[in-house]
């Protein structure tokens, strides 16, 4: 089987899931929301229904949150030994594999995105995160402290790592069930306990990750699902006094809304927001390797991406060249339903995503943009997918940075390209942005290349290369782009208290 493809049986299977409406899951069991009522899920591709999902309501929220204690307090959680939560873990990452193509396939109808892309990136992702942060609980090690103290007091003073208690997680809609896992995955490690909101444009994929969860072995109520919007469901969490920490991958605007709903009870926070990342090329580069990277780094997940390379900057030098090479590219980009093998890029993820970045391009347009390519609907879609939520490739030629297309988040598959000339100047305009998420550079001089990972503020920098991540590298943002750092070592201390004891020897 291609990474593209899945077999009639996975076709088969997919299509059971969705024939049900799809309830919560708290406590290790599938529910309906206290109201009974539902939503539904939408296919972006026709904009038709999909199924249905529970309408939880902050009473749900509360049901989970008290779930999730008593899974907190649990012996078979909290005294688990190390290498057996990493077993599980393990374990857990291998049903991920094993139903990698249905879960493929589940997230491809719900986001829209390439099967691929959900193969590859989504599924691909998830599972090694989990084997990643499998490995850690055996080796998350506290410290002895070599402390001085008054009167010469002879102590031990030594620190340990505890689990927070329950953990609220709250993710976006354009890498459903990976950007779940970018937090269940440290916090299961560290042995919390989770009440999870996914978007309620994408809800499924979550849904089935965690009835894996279950499969794999992990007690009843250590992750808990609550679907629902994020103005009822989304602000329950972030407010409730049960849940010691909030994890929040979204806008900058919600993420805002959530850490200030978190002090009530002082909750910890992290957050991961948004981004207008500058990728940049310097007059050495070599305009072909760039043209394709450049428009690999915007239309990837139909420009859907925090890290998204949304401001080419391009020395005068090379700027025709690379312009038209990015332009080409964006010609030949194959759009369609993600379900489609052919498909390179899918439809957005929602009407309302839709109508944002259409908004955006005729706003480019307005305000003194050149749309070079794209800009609006593929001629090519078959009759069926009419309904769908699709936007052409585009690429906006700004004549400056004033632009809203060039200042603001679009968050679709739009790339703006602007010229430089002078260094500094280059260096203030990638800077001046309220967000600092990631920035690309493309050159052959060492110097240059370093001296400008240095001067861009920014959480991660690509060299020569674009949206690379790792679950052993830390990812987080600078300014406006979010707090705190995913993955990697760092991730763990987001879930943990640091202890200190302090033994008298004497
Ligand atoms: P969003 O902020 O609208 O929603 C994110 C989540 O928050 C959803 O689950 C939503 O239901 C919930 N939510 C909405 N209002 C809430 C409230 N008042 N209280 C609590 N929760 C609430 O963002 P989106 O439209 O789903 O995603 C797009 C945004 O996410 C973009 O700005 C993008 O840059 C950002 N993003 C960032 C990263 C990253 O790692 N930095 C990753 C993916 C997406």
């Amino acid at each position: 089987m291609t990474t593209d493809t899945v077999s009639q049986s996975t076709h088969a299977t997919v299509q059971r899931f969705l024939s049900t409406p799809v309830g919560m899951l708290i406590g290790g069991r599938r529910v309906e929301a206290t109201s009974g009522n539902w939503f539904d899920s939408i296919d972006p591709a026709t904009g038709s229904r999909l199924t249905s999902v529970a309408l939880g309501d902050p009473a749900d929220v509360d049901r989970a949150v008290t779930a999730a204690h008593a899974a907190f307090d649990d012996p078979s959680w909290q005294r688990l030994a190390p290498l057996d939560r990493g077993r599980l873990l393990h374990r857990l990452a291998d049903l991920i594999e094993e139903h990698a193509d249905e879960l493929a396939l589940l997230e491809s109808y719900d986001n829209g995105k390439p099967l691929s892309v959900a193969r590859a990136v989504d599924v691909g992702t998830s599972a090694k995160l989990f084997r990643y942060f499998a490995g850690w609980p055996s080796k998350y090690e506290g410290a002895t402290i070599p402390v001085s103290p008054r009167g010469g007091l002879d102590v031990l003073n030594y620190t340990t790592h505890e689990p927070i208690g329950v953990v609220g997680a709250i993710v976006p809609w354009n890498f459903p069930m990976s950007m779940a896992v970018w937090k269940l995955a440290p916090a299961l490690a560290t042995g919390n306990t989770v009440v999870l909101k996914p978007a309620e444009e994408t809800s499924l994929s979550t849904l089935r990750l965690v009835e894996l969860i279950h499969e794999a072995g992990f007690p009843p109520g250590v992750v808990n699902v609550v679907t629902g919007p994020g103005a009822t469901v989304g602000a329950a969490i972030a407010a409730h006094p049960g849940i010691g920490k909030v994890a929040f991958t979204g806008s900058t605007a919600v993420g805002r809304a959530v850490a200030i709903a978190a002090t009530g009870n002082l909750k910890k926070v992290s957050l991961e927001l948004g981004g207008k990342s500058p990728n940049i090329v310097l007059p050495d580069a070599d305009p072909d390797t760039v043209a394709a990277a450049a428009a690999e780094a915007i239309f990837f997940n139909q420009g859907q991406t925090c890290t998204a390379g949304s401001r080419l900057y391009v020395h005068a030098d090379l700027y025709d060249e690379v312009l038209s090479g990015v332009v080409d590219r964006a010609r030949r980009i194959v759009v369609g339903p993600g379900t489609d093998p052919a498909t390179e890029m899918g439809p957005l993820v929602s009407a309302k995503q839709h109508k944002t970045v259409c908004g955006y391009v005729e706003s480019g347009r307005a305000e003194g943009g050149r749309v070079a390519a794209g800009g609006g609907r593929p001629a090519t879609l078959a009759s069926e997918y009419a309904g769908g939520f699709f936007v052409e490739p585009t690429v906006i030629e700004a004549p400056d940075d004033g632009l809203t297309v060039v200042q603001e988040e679009i968050f679709g598959p739009v790339l703006t390209v602007l010229r430089w000339h002078e260094t500094d100047d280059l260096i203030r305009r990638a800077n001046a942005s309220p967000y600092g998420l990631a920035a690309g550079i493309w050159t052959r001089d060492l110097t240059s290349a370093h001296t400008l990972a240095r001067a861009i503020r920014a959480g991660t920098i690509w060299i020569n290369c674009y949206n690379l991540t790792d679950p052993a590298s830390p990812f987080g943002g600078y300014k406006e782009s979010g707090w705190g750092r995913e993955m990697g070592r760092a991730a763990l201390d987001l879930y943990t208290e640091t202890k200190s004891v302090w033994v008298n020897l004497g």
